[in-house]
């Protein structure tokens, strides 16, 4: 089988030779261990975080080792009581074709209702992010404007959702034209504008009339400063991501002054740190994706090897929607 392993740590972009592909022989198993096919790997923009070795919220990626990664995928060989051939599970077995578990972190999915590859997004770790930021950290009230960046995306196209079901005002920033109809057309939002078009102040002025109280932050830099200059007062900000400073770039706050006299709150947040909230995060969001009322969309890359590719147009925003691998 073919796994990836990270080679060398990136300096400023990330390039295919921080990747090596191996093929390994298929492992045996022990008893009380499982064998996992995997069928889709999710790519996620914490990733690149992993690749360096400068102080984060987690241990960085060890260099010739598996590439850290969600996956889904299904048992093809068992030895442990509660799991059987077929079964479809969710664990992270990273950037392979194969993955070994002792059940440990290791769940069984329900695929009557909910697609395979909804558990790495929408029902999985970036649906639960967007969940928590807005309900924990936001706690938008109907009527209240909230504004969510790459809103697009795996985690943005769900708080936007979430947020217009609680009747919020819900305004999205997407990069293209494209990117915005489709948040407005098929995810319902109020508006989206889209910030390579030059013109992003003015354009959020007019999609955001009575101001801004609460904001999603997903990208960080000029995005979040313009946001930022909207305020109203006792605004929230859930600091989820800042992703256009990911490769290095520096990513200040120049509307600092807005927290004073707005009397803003921020709070940034790692979703794995409250699993404790996820059964009922999961809840909320595999009931509505069940019942086809929270929409997602995917772009899928093809192969394993396609992995290293994928994961950097994901960090340039060439993914529309969850960015996954299916693995053959
Ligand atoms: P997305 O599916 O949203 O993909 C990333 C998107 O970011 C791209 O499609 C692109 O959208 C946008 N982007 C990339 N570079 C830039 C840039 N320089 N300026 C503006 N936009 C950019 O990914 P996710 O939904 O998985 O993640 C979204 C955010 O959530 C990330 O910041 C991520 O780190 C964060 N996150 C945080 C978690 C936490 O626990 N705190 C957990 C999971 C995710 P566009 O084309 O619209 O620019």
């Amino acid at each position: 089988y073919q796994r990836i392993v990270l080679a060398s740590r990136p300096h400023g972009q990330v390039t295919p030779d921080n990747f090596r592909l191996e093929t390994l022989p298929l492992p045996e198993i022990r008893e009380g261990e499982i064998l996992i096919r995997n069928r889709f790997l999710s790519l996620d923009p914490y990733m690149r975080g992993r690749m360096e070795e400068s102080k984060s919220y987690a241990a960085p990626q060890p260099l010739n080792e598996t590439m850290i990664g969600g996956t889904v995928g299904e048992v093809i060989a068992s030895k442990h009581a509660r799991f059987q051939t077929g079964d479809q599970v969710l664990g992270m077995f990273g950037w392979s074709e194969i993955g070994v578990s002792d059940g440990s972190l290791l769940r069984k999915l329900d695929t009557s209702r909910i697609p395979l590859s909804a558990y790495l997004g929408a029902v999985g770790m970036p649906g639960l992010t967007a969940w928590y930021g807005l309900t924990q950290i936001m706690s938008p009230k109907a009527g209240e404007t909230v504004v969510v960046s790459a809103a697009s995306g795996a985690v943005g196209s769900v708080v936007g959702q979430l947020a217009r079901q609680r009747g919020c005002r819900v305004v999205g920033i997407a990069g293209g034209a494209e990117k915005c109809t489709y948040v407005v057309e098929e995810l319902g939002f109020d508006a989206c504008i889209d910030y390579k078009a030059g013109q992003l102040e003015a354009d959020l002025a007019a999609a955001t009339p009575d101001g801004i109280d609460a904001i999603f932050e997903n990208v960080g830099g000029e995005i979040f400063d313009a946001c930022l200059a909207r305020m109203n007062p006792f605004g929230r900000i859930a600091l989820c991501g800042m992703i256009s400073g990911y490769n290095g770039e520096p990513v200040s706050i120049r509307n600092a002054r807005v927290f004073l006299t707005m009397r803003l709150k921020m709070q940034g947040f790692i979703v794995s740190e409250h699993m404790d909230l996820w059964p009922q995060g999961l809840q909320e969001l595999g009931t509505l994706v069940a019942s086809g009322k929270l929409k997602f969309r995917e772009s899928v890359a093809e192969g394993l090897a396609s992995a290293p590719d994928a994961f950097i147009g994901l960090l340039k925003g060439k993914n529309f929607g969850k960015q996954l691998v299916r693995l053959s």
